[in-house]
């Protein structure tokens, strides 16, 4: 094989120790810890099982956390009021409610509720134009994004100057990354193009690419021979293929695959991501990292 891998699961590790610490510090000096609440409305098994995640590594972490789980039935102003009770709470740095929300909630209204000094995901279109900007003017870059960025300067990779190549247009995962590449600063400074489903020959624009992300949810999509030798690949895309039985746990899991065909494209680029075990386990690191943040800010020691 000739890439290096880009363990997600390894550089988790790092970041949480640095939190860890950062944590035990502040709470030494100032005499608080970061406050994260999570609405979970619902019993949609993937966000149980993502909220689940959240809540043990905000506890692993010191974290204050505050776990509120809502039936399905709740009404959009009975969210509106929790929200609004977690904006008045000084306890609490962190808002996180788990998408999706039933239908007769409109999710829109319910992001834009949130305080954008406690919008640690940073969809509050405050944070995306923040993140438009860039520089000091950025508070929570979202957490997709900013785990890719993380794991890009934390793998050595040259950005100052590269072509960079983003698959996908999405408001969480394509625009803002493209937009974070493409700002003055550590780990971006780059040339970036963003190709999608109205893009006429995606082949030409990936072959150029010295990083190429992709985020479009479509298994196998970028094939070997659209990859520069030598390129950064991160592959965001998470697509369940089948399902197996784990030799663990004896239970059906599901098969996963990214959106690149990893086998074959490992022997040519310089270094990539694995799917599972790239950039998914950064994005809670990076909820974490911005709930930190979002409490720095308010002690005013950042
Ligand atoms: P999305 O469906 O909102 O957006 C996909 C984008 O890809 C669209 O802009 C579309 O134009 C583009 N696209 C789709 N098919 C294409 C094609 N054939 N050619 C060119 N462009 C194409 O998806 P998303 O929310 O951005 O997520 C993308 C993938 O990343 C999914 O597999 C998702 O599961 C995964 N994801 C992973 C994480 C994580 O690991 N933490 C987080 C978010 C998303």
């Amino acid at each position: 094989m000739a890439a290096k891998l880009i363990k997600g699961t390894e550089i988790r590790e790092e970041i949480l120790e640095e939190i860890e610490k950062e944590v035990a510090d502040i709470k030494e000096k100032h005499g608080v810890v970061p406050g994260l609440v999570t609405i979970l409305v619902g019993e949609n098994p993937a966000s149980i099982s993502y909220v689940t995640l959240k809540i043990k590594t905000a506890h692993r972490l010191g974290f204050h956390e505050i776990q509120d789980t809502l039936s399905e039935d709740l009404s959009e102003e009975a969210l509106l009021d929790l929200i609004d009770k977690y904006n008045n709470d000084d306890s609490i740095h962190g808002i996180l409610v788990q998408l999706p929300l039933p239908k007769q909630i409109d999710e829109k209204k319910i992001l834009n509720a949130i305080d954008p000094d406690k919008d640690v995901d940073g969809f509050h279109p405050v944070n995306v134009g923040r993140l438009m900007i860039g520089g000091d003017e950025v508070k929570f870059p979202p957490c997709t994004p900013a785990g890719i960025q993380e794991m890009i300067i934390r793998a050595g990779v040259e950005t100052k100057g590269a072509e960079v190549v983003v698959v996908g247009r999405s408001n969480i995962v394509g625009k803002p990354i493209a937009n974070m590449m493409l700002q003055k600063g550590v780990g971006a400074n780059s040339t970036v193009t963003v190709v999608h489903t109205g893009t006429k020959d995606l082949a030409s624009h990936c072959r150029r690419a010295d990083i190429l992300i992709v985020a479009a949810g479509v298994p196998g999509l970028v094939k070997p021979e659209w990859i520069k030798p030598g390129a950064c690949v991160i592959d965001v895309g998470v697509n369940r293929i089948g399902e197996k039985i784990s030799e663990k746990t004896g239970k059906k899991i599901a098969i996963l695959s990214g959106d690149v065909d990893f086998n074959a494209a490992k022997e040519i680029a310089g270094s990539i991501t694995p799917v599972p075990g790239g950039v998914g386990p950064m994005t809670i690191t990076m909820l974490m990292k911005n709930t930190l943040k979002s409490l720095k800010l308010r002690l005013g020691i950042i």
